[in-house]
């Protein structure tokens, strides 16, 4: 039999080989093995079964045409995705993203990542995620409600309250969510459990809309009060400016950060004097609108249009990057450990490329990956689930009492397994290793199955 890391490296070249052009996917796919493999030294079961090949191959990938009509009467069409990826823990769980940068690498990626986050939660819910190449920037209501009923018409076939529960991501909130669970309710049945992330009117959780930005900022407190620090006067950078950001800007400062800069896909807003958040949900509640809108009177607030936010050159502390994948570059990791950060905690799904990830930790700064630290969402979406089954709401502390529970213990988790694999300081070899061992251990108990 081969080293555990000769098995891994093999299962890594075969998903190369048979999927050459899915990059994220394959870079998804390297970051979580290449960090197994002390973990299958004392797990020979793993490679007995053969399971890393079972991991990596979606139970299931699911592609549809989804034609809708524009308000001049054109007939247009994009790609929906909805990749089930392992059902071993529980009904498949994960957002819809309408963005155009989606195709199928993107969704298996975030598919892929979304098992072991979903894992971390403690919750009973496998991995999954779905989404088109639609851009809802710039469309009507009416265009999106057509699009989103399209889109439905054709993955009602496939979702179920308890076999595949979808719910928001970039470019799909609570307006896209009900539009899509209206589209179900006439096609199938009224069960509202069979979305997350709904209105509070027929469904919806308090607190789901604050969670992932919540979660990651309680996630960094786990972690800072963990070395006896705290939030107390840290500067800190954010990256986006949606739902994420902004609720993470919201507890940061909550917990007395100083949040200097956020930004959104034309430019970065920089205000010394620390962001006024509320100003900037008020401007982005529009999708249309940008940062550009921010006014602080006296203060020396800028927008600086066509740069990133990565790029600042501004002395912080903590990095908490929430727009998108790969979206800091390897000399962006270069610039952010030259401004004296110690800490980032990932808001987005996988946002440093791969060898900028190599950069940070070569500068020992604390990487908190997103499986871990932005798992707040999914959490609460788990408990929207839990509300729908047993027909209650509950109140906005009952779900945030939960949220903070569900956190750390994902801190500890990830940090207790870095810790017994040899590599205390490592969040995300512990993240990784501690939401695959549950995976593992439930395909295995069921037969592979
Ligand atoms: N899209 C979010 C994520 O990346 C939330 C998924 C959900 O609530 O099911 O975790």
């Amino acid at each position: 039999m081969e080293s555990s890391k000769e098995y891994i490296q093999q299962v890594i070249d075969k998903v190369k080989a048979k999927h050459p052009e899915k990059e994220e996917f394959n870079q998804a796919v390297t970051d979580v093995l290449t960090s197994l493999e002390k973990y299958l030294d004392q797990h020979p079961e793993v490679q007995d079964h053969n399971l890393l090949e079972l991991l990596v191959e979606p139970e299931r990938v699911i592609k549809f045409r989804v034609p809708w009509q524009d308000d001049q009467g054109n007939w247009r069409v994009n790609e929906g995705l909805r990749v089930q990826f392992n059902s071993a823990i529980g009904p498949y769980k994960g957002g819809i993203r309408f963005d155009p940068s989606v195709n199928e690498s993107v969704i298996r990626f975030l598919a892929f990542e979304q098992i072991f986050k979903n894992s971390l939660t403690n919750l009973p819910i496998g991995g999954g995620k779905g989404g088109s190449d639609f851009n809802p920037k710039g469309k009507s209501d009416n265009e999106i409600m057509r699009f989103c009923q399209s889109f439905v018409t054709e993955l009602q076939k496939y979702i179920g309250p308890d076999y595949d529960v979808p719910a928001g991501d970039v470019g799909v909130s609570k307006r896209e969510i009900s539009y899509m669970y209206g589209q179900y309710k006439r096609l199938r049945e009224i069960t509202p459990g069979v979305y997350t992330g709904k209105p509070l009117t027929f469904g919806g959780s308090v607190g789901r809309t604050e969670a992932t930005g919540y979660g990651l900022v309680y996630f960094v407190d786990d972690l800072l009060k963990d070395r006896g620090d705290s939030l107390e006067g840290k500067r800190i950078v954010v990256s986006g400016s949606g739902n994420v950001a902004g609720h993470a800007i919201k507890k940061a400062q909550d917990f007395g950060g100083l949040v200097l800069a956020c930004s959104d896909r034309g430019g970065y807003l920089y205000d010394p004097d620390g962001i006024d958040v509320d100003q900037v949900i008020a401007i982005k509640s529009n999708p249309n609108n940008t940062l550009a809108e921010y006014k602080r009177k006296g203060g020396q607030a800028k927008y600086v249009q066509g740069e990133s936010v990565w790029d600042l050159d501004i002395n912080y502390d903590i990095s908490l990057p929430c727009a998108t994948q790969n979206e800091i570059s390897e000399s962006q990791a270069q610039n952010i450990a030259s401004s004296g950060v110690f800490l980032l905690a990932e808001g987005a799904n996988m946002p440093v490329v791969k060898d900028g990830l190599e950069v940070l930790l070569d500068h020992d700064i604390i990487v908190c990956p997103g499986k871990a630290a932005n798992a707040g969402g999914v959490a609460v979406s788990a408990l929207e689930m839990s509300q729908n089954s047993q027909r209650l709401s509950w109140t906005f502390d009952q779900v945030d009492q939960n949220l903070q529970v569900i956190m750390q213990d994902i801190y500890q988790a990830c940090s207790q397994a870095a810790k017994d694999y040899g590599d205390d300081k490592n969040l995300i070899l512990g993240a990784n290793i501690a939401g695959a061992d549950k995976v593992f251990q439930a395909m295995l108990a069921q037969g592979l199955a």
